[in-house]
């Protein structure tokens, strides 16, 4: 019988030609079944949304195009995968064809129906089970909290939010709640989300060790961005086709096609990478616990610093929390060790004291961390004698100084050239770097240590991690590997360092320029500095053995802050309380509901000026009284590639509110781009949450 298939396909909310095409087909077809449609000259992936007996209402069924084929070796995508989808669509304010397309591995769009069951077939080949090679990692024993989380996990009829101190025994607690879910089920599956694969190799190694062995070689598999096209295609296909049983991936495997999902694991839950940063900027923890909603399955977010939505959503006994305050081992979290810069020499990196307790340690054989969030060599370049400074010419930013290549690099559009020998506006030989970045941290330290000897008479080892010392591939496993080996001594980084690993010997954790945070006018930048200072303490002292003496470093102008009175206490309840409190009085989130509307434009004038035409639009909807707009105002850094931005801030006292308010206000956002103040505009988003201002 003839059928009208309305199909999902990549189009974009801003181009006008809606969401769903309608299309004809000789026989029904079932809602998510992929499907290559013509659309103008060109065929296109799509997927059937749903599928009427009879043409909607304007179609006129002599000129509907036909489907051009159907992927038939593929099994529909779940009516559950339909309805997160859709959700995450409305709630970001993006098509639904847009972010459903979206999510799909790229070349899926481009595969033929032949090309697809070959790679299929290929996947069906069958994978050994027990004969599995590499190593294998038996279940432990559980301690009493973790047995206690486990069990509470087992038994939750909410969101879990397991809240365990760094070294507390999280991820066994995933695992074996992960085991119970496919013991109990053989087509169970069980999605793991990491904030970012590459500082977490250990997790996909013993999720390997220990699943692959009882579930077979096929039964983990990995989605995330680092991966080649084939490789995300047939993770994807894994998954849907149920033979993965874990997939460990990040934000983007949210929307991993999983029909047996059982148990969603969100690691690291207060992780801001989570969020995405352009599409539809998407919270991937949020939807996780919507999606467990929708599938009826259990979710756990775990945290040693949980983000202050997820604590205040357990405050309401809106999640369950279960707590685990205790470290495997019976290691002690360090103790805090404030430095006034105040009373420090002038000019002084590292403080005095630090360098001395450093020195000792190392000689010891113990390891050092040692985190400041600046890479490079220095952040400018300047002239002294005329006041020329290194800006990028395309940027409102100053390019920084790179020592090892001798270059200036915008970290913002990535223009890169090489250091001038003089002064450009005065020819002054004399240009010199101001301030300091993790690259002459590293070189000073280096020289600052090298009478000091460790335990076998060596020299001691400085290293450096960051985004520049990581971007070749391999780069950091290699770096990692040599300090999970002991080969490093000193290790310098940007915040990278604090997530994550698990290193044994690490005693002396030290933070130089954590202040900027403590002022920032971000309501969000306290919370942050928080979660990454009991995160880099607690790489200190894992082991027991080495956690008598271990102790976490903050150099700061502002000791008395109230901040510091939670860290030197380990007390996040105390932290997250303060800080709600002083959120609602202020009226922010989680007490209040946030979107933005930011414009990229040729011009700062034409970016606000879209703004404010789209600020006059929303004073004629109704019901905007709950809802606050803003001014508009460029984005601190204002300008990057030569295109000038600018945001306005909507604030509503309830999420539907918001919701409701966004959803009326889309269109009129798309007249708006044509107002004559807008002349210049490039583009327009809604980011919905923001996570910074
Ligand atoms: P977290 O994720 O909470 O920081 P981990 O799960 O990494 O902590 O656990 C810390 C260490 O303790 C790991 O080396 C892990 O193998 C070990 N561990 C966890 N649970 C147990 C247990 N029940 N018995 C023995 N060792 C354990
Ligand atoms: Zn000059
Ligand atoms: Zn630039």
């Amino acid at each position: 019988m003839e059928a009208w298939p309305s199909v999902l396909v990549a189009t974009p909310v801003h181009s006008g030609l809606g969401e769903v095409l309608s299309y004809r087909h000789p026989t029904t077809l079932p809602a998510g079944t992929l499907v290559r449609v013509p659309l103008g000259a060109r065929d296109v992936l799509g997927i059937v949304r749903d599928c009427p007996a009879s043409p909607p209402e304007g179609l006129d069924p002599a000129s509907a195009r036909a489907v051009s084929v159907v992927l038939e070796g593929l099994p529909p995508l779940s009516a559950g995968w339909l309805q997160l989808l859709r959700f995450a669509a409305q709630y970001y304010q993006r098509s639904m064809g847009e972010v459903a397309l979206g999510s799909l591995p790229p070349p899926l769009r481009d595969l033929d129906a032949t090309q697809l069951a070959r790679r299929l077939k290929r996947l069906a080949k069958p994978s050994p089970v027990g004969g599995a090679p590499g190593p294998t990692d038996a279940p432990r024993v559980l301690h009493d909290e973790q047995a206690a989380a486990l069990a509470g996990i087992q038994a939750a009829d909410r969101p879990v939010l397991l809240f365990g101190a760094t070294g507390s025994g999280k991820t066994e607690v995933y695992l074996q709640a992960a085991e119970a879910e496919l013991t109990a089920r053989p087509d169970a599956q069980v999605l793991v989300l990491v904030p970012e694969i590459n500082l977490t190799p250990q997790l996909e190694a013993r999720l390997r060790a220990r699943f692959e062995a009882r579930f077979g070689s096929g039964a983990v598999v990995c989605l995330h961005s680092g991966l080649t096209p084939a490789q995300r295609l047939a993770g994807w296909l894994t998954a849907h086709t149920g033979r993965a049983r874990i997939v460990l991936g990040t934000r983007m495997a949210v929307f991993a096609s999983l029909p047996g999902l059982r148990l969603i694991v969100v690691d690291e839950e207060h992780d801001p990478s989570y969020k995405s940063q352009d599409g539809a900027r998407h919270s991937a923890r949020d939807l996780a616990v919507y999606r467990a909603k929708v599938e009826g399955c259990r979710v756990v977010l775990g945290s040693a610093t949980p983000s202050l939505e997820s604590w205040h959503a357990a405050e309401q006994g809106r999640y369950r929390r279960l707590d685990m305050p205790g470290r495997i081992g019976g290691g002690r979290l360090p103790r805090l060790r404030l430095v006034d810069m105040n009373h420090q020499p002038k000019g002084a990196l590292l403080a005095p004291p630090l360098l001395q307790a450093m020195t000792e340690r190392v000689a010891r054989g113990e390891q050092c961390l040692v985190l400041l969030n600046r890479r490079g060599y220095a952040p400018v370049l300047a002239c002294h004698a005329c006041g020329w400074k290194s800006g990028c010419p395309h940027c409102s930013a100053y390019r920084v100084f790179h020592k090892i290549d001798r270059s200036l690099r915008c970290h913002h559009c990535g223009t890169a050239s090489r250091v001038p020998r003089a002064c450009p506006d005065c020819g002054n030989l004399d240009i010199a770097p101001v301030g300091r970045g993790t690259e002459q941290l590293e070189e000073q330290l280096t020289e600052l240590l090298t009478e000091v000897r460790r335990p076998d008479g060596s020299p001691v080892r400085v290293a450096r991690m960051d985004a520049d010392s990581t971007r070749l591939k391999g780069a950091l496993e290699a770096q990692l590997d040599a300090l999970h080996s002991g080969e490093v001594d000193v290790l310098v980084g940007t915040q990278m360092v604090a997530k994550g690993h698990d290193f044994r010997r690490i005693t002396l954790v030290a933070a130089l320029n954590a202040d900027a945070a403590l002022f920032a006018s971000d309501h969000r930048a306290p919370e942050r500095l928080f979660a990454l200072l009991m995160q880099a303490g607690g790489r200190a002292g894992r082991d027991a053995q080495h956690s008598e003496g271990s102790e976490l470093w903050v150099q700061t102008w502002h000791p008395a802050h109230s901040l510091f009175t939670h860290l030197r206490t380990h007390d996040f309840a105390g932290f997250a309380s303060a800080e709600l409190g002083e959120r609602e009085a202020a009226g922010m989130p989680p007490f209040a509901h946030q979107a933005l509307l930011r414009a990229d434009a040729r011009t700062q004038e034409a970016a606000q000026g879209f703004l404010n035409a789209a600020a006059r639009a929303a004073a004629d909807l109704p019901g905007t009284d709950d809802i606050t707009l803003y001014p508009a105002v460029p984005l601190t850094i204002q300008r990057v590639a030569n295109v000038e931005r600018a945001q306005l801030l909507v604030e509503a006292v309830s999420r539907p509110v918001l919701q409701r308010f966004l959803a009326a206000w889309q269109p009129l956002l798309l007249a708006c781009r044509s107002d004559p103040a807008a002349r210049g505009l490039l583009r327009f988003a809604v980011d919905v949450d923001p996570l910074s201002l």
